[in-house]
């Protein structure tokens, strides 16, 4: 094992690497210390004159919102060094996004999903656009979305809904604080806080009817107080104190949870605690020989992902929410990863999970990939939500990172077709990486989606193979669908595998239609949560849901799933039809709908997620 070569960080402080790169190779000595807040850094540096340089593309006034905490972008991590705003190389990103996190406020929005910075609007000319620089579609210009939201869903831009502006402070309940608990807290030294924005953005997660109510300024029943524990040690201190003191602990990673299970009990009396694991996001040690990383339970998927990646590994493990959930997140809702297909699920990459219960440490005794003796123990802790204890380290398995990885897509007559390609793809265990089947309300959505062509040239392409698939191949425009797909090993099987994927597609009379089409399919993965709040803008509503079924199930799910919550639209007098969609991996539903009043969030969730179970099996998850 080199434990020592990937160490990433000790007790309270950082290690700090000195380490050239290109640009800032003048860096010579970095002493850096962590302190309350932990992003507050300290560091001796030179030259001065690299910090905040314009070169960067970054405008003085953006920087000034940025000095306390660190922060990062796609190439470079900007933070606080003595009150400088300084740009270090990405390589020291031992500054975790996990550690930002902290004050969640300072980077994400309070009612809404994701980064401050990022966010769908109409601009002035009423044209969609996606502000920010986070992402690839960021600054562009998406032409057809305002006529395809305005047509699909009779929404108007001139009848806003807007959420509320900022966080009123006073409007959140006041924190029934237990004294005892808080003397004994403070003497251990884990950091706390009462502050209201700090207990209300720990006390949701996305479901529709939680952000609803954050728009609105509605605050329920919030967490009483927040901490931040550092380690597992202090995990356990916290626990015990909880026990001591009858406090309620309601474990906190990425607040991506979809699930309701972030939501505190209105009822009860007693204090509440959100035990924030955002600072535990270490990777405690690599072990290159068993290919395994034992990596506290905070760190979020994104950080995780690039820590490992500079060493040549990955997890493979990508849930959608992959930029914000957390390893322990994973553990606690058994989640799973768009690349499942090659990487497995979460329950398939975990060799090793320490849990913190009431009664103590809950652990296997070895390492081991596998126990014969008795049941599993990981098996009742994943999915637990938090109710059985806090995950506070765990050991996942990695692999070295691909060598070469291809996007690609095809193009079905139906979804009849593509589904039963998908069956025999699956039937030859041939299944690349990522596979995902959209209907056609999905390939028109994604369509609106296209951001505007930098050239005529690519007008024309498009044009050309739009006229190819629908005038020269016949398929119908309004039927057609479209399956994404990426591969990932070595150069050769992959070029092998695709074929193979390609000829059977071809079986089921599909089209190749390109390795942009399935990169862009990819690209708009981590973007497509931020349309939500661009509809709540203007009174549209959605959600998606999740489930699996056996395959001779899934299009009759599709089906009738649809079928039903137009029906229950109907009749409760929701004004515009819904859009229905699927995506079929397994199989996902999503859904969108107009009219806020006509219908109770928490009805349409209910009824879809009541169809889903009776069409599908078993009871489906519920994922955003
Ligand atoms: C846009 C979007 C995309 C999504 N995509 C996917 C996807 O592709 N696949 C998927 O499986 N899910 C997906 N989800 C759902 C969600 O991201 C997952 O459930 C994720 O695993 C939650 O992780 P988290 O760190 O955000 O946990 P949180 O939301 O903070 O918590 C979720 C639950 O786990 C508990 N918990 C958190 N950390 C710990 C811990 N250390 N110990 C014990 N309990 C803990 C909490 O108490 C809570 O009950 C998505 C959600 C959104 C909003």
């Amino acid at each position: 094992m080199s434990h020592e070569k990937h160490r990433f960080s000790l007790n309270n402080g950082f290690v700090v690497k000195q380490k050239g790169h290109k640009g800032f190779t003048q860096i010579h000595t970095a002493v850096c210390t962590c302190i309350y807040p932990p992003i507050v850094l300290m560091f001796s540096l030179t030259p001065p004159q690299l910090f905040g340089s314009k070169k960067d593309g970054v405008k003085q006034a953006e920087i000034q919102g940025l000095l306390k905490y660190g922060w990062h972008t796609e190439a470079m991590v900007l933070t606080a060094i003595r009150g400088e705003l300084v740009v270090i190389p990405v390589e020291w990103s031992w500054l975790t996004l996990s550690r930002v996190l902290f004050s969640r406020q300072e980077v994400m929005k309070w009612n809404g999903w994701g980064y401050s910075d990022s966010r769908f609007l109409f601009n002035k000319k009423g044209q969609a656009e996606f502000t920010g620089r986070r992402y690839r579609l960021s600054g562009m210009v998406l032409p057809s979305l305002k006529d395809w939201f305005e047509s699909t869903f009779g929404a108007s831009l001139q009848h806003k809904s807007p959420a509320t502006a900022t966080l009123n402070a006073s409007a959140v309940p006041f924190p029934s604080l237990n004294e005892a608990f808080l003397q004994d807290l403070k003497s251990t030294g884990i950091p706390f806080s009462h502050e209201a924005e700090d207990r209300v953005f720990r006390a949701h997660g996305h479901c529709l009817h939680e952000i609803f109510a954050l728009r609105e300024g509605k605050f329920g029943r919030v967490p009483d107080l927040v901490v931040w524990p550092n380690c597992h040690e202090d995990v356990v201190k916290t626990v015990d104190l909880a026990c001591r003191h009858n406090v309620c602990l309601i474990p906190y990673g990425g607040g991506t949870s979809v699930s309701s299970a972030l939501e505190c009990p209105p009822d009860e009396t007693r204090c509440i605690v959100s035990l924030d694991t955002s600072q535990m996001s270490r990777i405690l040690w690599i072990d290159e020989k068993n290919l395994t990383a034992h990596v506290e339970a905070g760190i979020v998927g994104q950080d995780l992902e690039r820590l490992l990646n500079e060493s040549g590994y990955c997890t493979g493990h990508e849930p959608d929410s992959m930029e914000f959930s957390s390893l322990g997140g994973w553990v606690a809702t058994r989640a799973s990863g768009m690349k499942k297909n090659v990487y497995g699920n979460i329950e398939d990459l975990v060799v090793h999970i320490k849990m913190v219960c009431p009664r103590g440490v809950v652990e296997k005794s070895c390492q081991g990939p596998r126990v014969s003796i008795g049941p599993d123990i990981h098996h009742f802790i994943m999915g637990s939500e938090g109710t059985l204890g806090v995950v506070t380290e765990v050991t996942i398995k990695i692999r070295p990172m691909p060598e070469y990885q291809k996007y690609g897509s095809v193009v079905f007559p139906n979804f009849e077709q593509g589904v039963a390609c998908l069956r025999e793809v699956a039937k030859q265990r041939c299944a690349p990486a990522s596979i995902r089947l959209m209907d056609n309300a999905q390939f028109q959505f994604g369509h609106a989606l296209k951001p505007q062509v930098s050239s005529i040239f690519t007008s024309f392409l498009d044009g050309l193979k739009k006229f190819y698939i629908t005038k020269f191949k016949g398929f119908d425009p309004h039927h057609l669908c479209v399956a994404t797909l990426l591969f990932e090993g070595d150069r050769e099987r992959v070029l092998q595998h695709e074929k193979q994927v390609y000829d059977i597609a071809a079986k089921f009379g599909g089209l190749a239609a390109g390795e942009d089409n399935g990169q862009r399919g990819y690209m708009l993965t981590f973007v497509i949560a931020y349309l939500r709040d661009l509809g709540m803008d203007y009174y549209v509503i959605g959600e998606s849901f999740e489930t699996s079924v056996p395959w001779d199930r899934v299009l009759d799910l599709c089906r009738n799933v649809k079928e039903r919550i137009v029906r229950e639209c109907r009749e409760r007098g929701v004004q515009f039809p819904p859009l229905a969609t699927c995506r079929c991996v397994c199989v996902s539903l999503s859904l969108t709908l107009t009219l806020r009043e006509a219908l109770d969030r928490r009805d349409l969730e209910h009824i879809s997620a009541e169809e889903l179970g009776r069409r599908g099996g078993p009871f489906p998850d519920v994922t955003s």
